[in-house]
């Protein structure tokens, strides 16, 4: 059994992006589109699955995706809480109508309603229509919606402490990922995702605010940044500082979105095996092939078959920490 953490519908038919310009020129004064679901078809949901995330899924021999709407599209910092909320919720029940589509290869994952400057409840609230109406198992939670000019709380503070607490009572895990950068300075997928990465683990760290949380499970995606390769630096940065390293941490997972043979060892090697979560973010922004080997850089698999580890741990990494850290799998497992 393989299950893939970290899988985002980035083949949406034209509808979905024709939806969100329509929505977005009319916050410059152009008409509204249609309050009404996306106009896409079911025929054109399978035929962006099938020639793409499926294709990809049985090539590789994935059994299961968690799947989410695109992470860059989320765009929390547009418009407004009004904004957010009308694209969340249609962006969320078509992820519920691939998964209802193909159930034995996709299980739904949210995006939030996060507007920068708002209360949390309106994300709260979403997320609970996806777990408890549409069976979600999992939340991607953007600690950053502002779009790379970081001026909202940290992860430490109160602010989240609903969305935590909702979380905890649904037994659902959460992915800290950020969307598209606004601010130029930032490459979005390059170093705008990996320095938030790094960034929301050290919070984590500096603040301890999980210890408060005794049963909130975050994942980290791209392999966690830059963590794993500077995992000393941190544990020296808190024996000086006064921070629980492990207890700090200790419910903090990394996928296995790194797409050399290397980062893999080095993260196989330093984050401790149960913390570890086989994904691939296929199809996602490093598609195509590596020249040098002549297989997708983003086919990750690969380099876990290739890794020096024991089948035991790979099948861990496959599928057993999965079913652990999102229990509402079960459901889809059968
Ligand atoms: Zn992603």
């Amino acid at each position: 059994m393989i299950i893939d953490c970290h899988g985002h519908y980035t083949t949406t038919p034209p509808g979905v992006g024709a939806w969100r310009d329509a929505q977005v020129a009319a916050l410059a004064g152009g008409p509204a589109p249609a309050d009404a679901p996306f106009p896409v078809t079911d025929d054109e949901i399978r035929e962006s699955i099938e020639g793409g995330q499926l294709r990809v899924q049985r090539e590789r021999g994935i059994d299961l995706t968690l799947f989410s709407p695109r992470a860059s599209w989320m765009g929390h910092h547009v418009g407004d809480a009004t904004t957010s909320l009308d694209w969340t919720t249609r962006q969320n029940d078509l992820i519920k109508r691939v998964c209802d589509l193909y159930p034995q290869n996709f299980v739904p994952v949210a995006q939030l309603p996060q507007s920068p400057g708002t209360s949390i409840d309106a994300s709260v609230r979403e997320l609970r229509r996806t777990v408890e109406e549409l069976g979600f198992v999992a939340v991607n939670v953007n600690p950053d919606p502002t779009g790379g000019y970081w001026t909202g709380p940290d992860l430490g503070d109160r602010y989240w402490w609903p969305l935590w607490e909702a979380m905890q009572e649904l037994d659902v895990p959460g992915m800290l990922h950020v969307s598209q950068a606004e601010n130029p300075f930032f490459q979005t997928t390059g170093s705008y995702y990996l320095s938030a990465d790094t960034t929301f683990f050290v919070q984590a760290l500096s603040t301890g605010f999980m210890k408060d949380q005794e049963n909130l499970r975050l994942v980290i995606p791209h392999g966690g940044g830059a963590i794993p390769f500077h995992w000393g630096r941190f544990q020296g940065m808190s024996v000086r500082e006064g921070w629980d390293f492990d207890g700090a941490t200790e419910r903090i997972f990394f996928d296995t979105c790194v797409y050399h043979q290397p980062g893999i060892d080095l993260l196989l090697s330093v984050v401790p095996t149960e913390r570890v979560l086989f994904g691939s973010e296929m199809l996602g922004a490093v598609r195509g092939d590596n020249p040098s080997t002549g297989s997708g850089w983003d086919d990750t698999g690969r380099y876990l078959e290739a890794a020096q580890i024991t089948a035991e741990t790979r099948a861990q990494i496959y599928a057993a920490n999965a079913r652990t850290v999102y229990p509402r799998l079960e459901a889809y497992l059968g």
